[in-house]
């Protein structure tokens, strides 16, 4: 086997679910699942498409219908002017990632991303060559502007943000990622934003980096927003040299994202995005019954995560065990950062799940 798979560890994921698929009726917070199912008006359009045909290869960046109603959606919401051919389709971002990384990425330079941070943010890049450099955003789960300024050198290519944040469910303000947008600029780096969790943002407005710093890569998904995590669909808008870069390696790698499920994408941009107000509940809750019991929770914004600090005298494993051996399904830090004290509540199931969880939880010590 490659010997990059000593430099690509997914195994804390592996090894947590093998353990979780033998607990009956577990109370899940672990996977970063929304809530339900796919909208019916979706699964129509999904299904249409099969009974039309339209069943073939697309075109390797996305048919065109639904990069031009991409194109209309980053304006509406994101204040992002590009055409459609500044617009790419992905078979979900965490391939779409790699892409990206593979397109921009030469062996030796250096990609700067946020910890914690998205498993594979960390991992991929060593399979373009390149290399990773983490930046806390402890204590607080902000962007940490100085230690992002001072750490970046000649080999810096990328700077990697995700806001809505998983794990930490931090949002960065606005401010925040003007500073960080000039600091980019300063040194001509481009700049990759997740954006995959939009739409959680339960109070104020989402804000693209996008809309200021054109050398952005703004990238987005129908997985979490509609409910879509099986169709295994995704959305990237950028300069559009990095966005045919990004399409001469879809080409031969990805090929045609699949066809029926662009037909569905296209379809749910019909209609306005949920405001996901059953989310927005179960966030105050969690700040209510965890604030309630001593944890100091400073992420617990958007998305549908939170990432809170384990009771001192023990560590993530030990608390994901405790909670396991009382049917509750969580995900230890160490999945997303180098720190090894910090555990991930995912908030997409039921809020009777949640509660239920979050009385189990409170009550765990060392
Ligand atoms: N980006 C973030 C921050 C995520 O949390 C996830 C999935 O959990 C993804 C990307 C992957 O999304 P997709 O389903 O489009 O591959």
């Amino acid at each position: 086997m490659a010997q990059r798979l000593q430099e690509f560890d997914s195994s804390i994921y592996q090894n947590v679910f093998k353990k979780q698929l033998l607990v009956k009726d577990p109370i899940d917070l672990s996977v970063g699942l929304p809530s339900g199912e796919t909208p019916e008006y979706i699964k129509m359009a999904g299904i249409q498409a099969i009974q039309e045909n339209k069943t073939l290869y697309a075109p390797a960046n996305g048919i065109p219908e639904l990069r031009e109603a991409l194109a209309e959606k980053f304006a509406r919401d994101n204040n992002i002017s590009v055409t459609k051919d500044e617009v790419t389709v992905m078979p979900g971002l965490a391939t779409g990632l790699l892409s990206v990384y593979l397109a921009v990425l030469n062996p030796g330079d250096e990609v700067m991303i946020m910890d914690p941070g998205f498993s594979p943010y960390f991992y991929l890049p060593a399979i373009a060559g390149a290399e990773v450099k983490r930046i806390s955003t402890l204590p607080n789960f902000q962007l940490d502007l100085d230690a992002i300024e001072k750490g970046i050198t000649t080999k810096t290519k990328l700077i990697l943000i995700n806001t809505p944040n998983n794990p930490t469910g931090a949002i960065y303000p606005k401010k925040d990622l003007e500073k960080l947008a000039q600091i980019a600029g300063k040194h001509d780096i481009l700049i990759i934003s997740d954006e995959i969790y939009e739409s959680f943002v339960f109070e104020g407005e989402h804000f693209s980096i996008g809309s200021i710093y054109p050398n952005t890569i703004t990238m987005n998904g129908f997985s979490k927003s509609h409910t879509m995590t099986g169709w295994r669909i995704g959305y990237t808008c950028g300069p559009r040299d990095v966005i045919d870069a990004i399409n001469q390696i879809q080409q031969y790698t990805v090929f045609s994202s699949s066809s029926i499920a662009q037909y569905a994408a296209l379809e749910a941009l019909s209609q306005p995005v949920s405001k996901h107000e059953d989310y927005a509940k179960k966030n105050r809750l969690i700040t209510e019954k965890m604030t309630a019991a001593g944890f100091d929770l400073h992420g617990n914004m958007g998305a549908y995560y939170t990432l809170f600090e384990v009771p001192e005298g023990m560590d993530d494993m030990e608390f994901v065990q405790k909670a396991l051996d009382k049917k509750v399904l969580l995900i230890p830090g160490r999945a997303f950062s180098t720190k090894e004290n910090f555990v991930r509540i995912s908030y997409g199931g039921t809020i009777e799940d949640v509660e239920k969880g979050l009385d189990i939880i409170t009550k765990i010590t060392p």
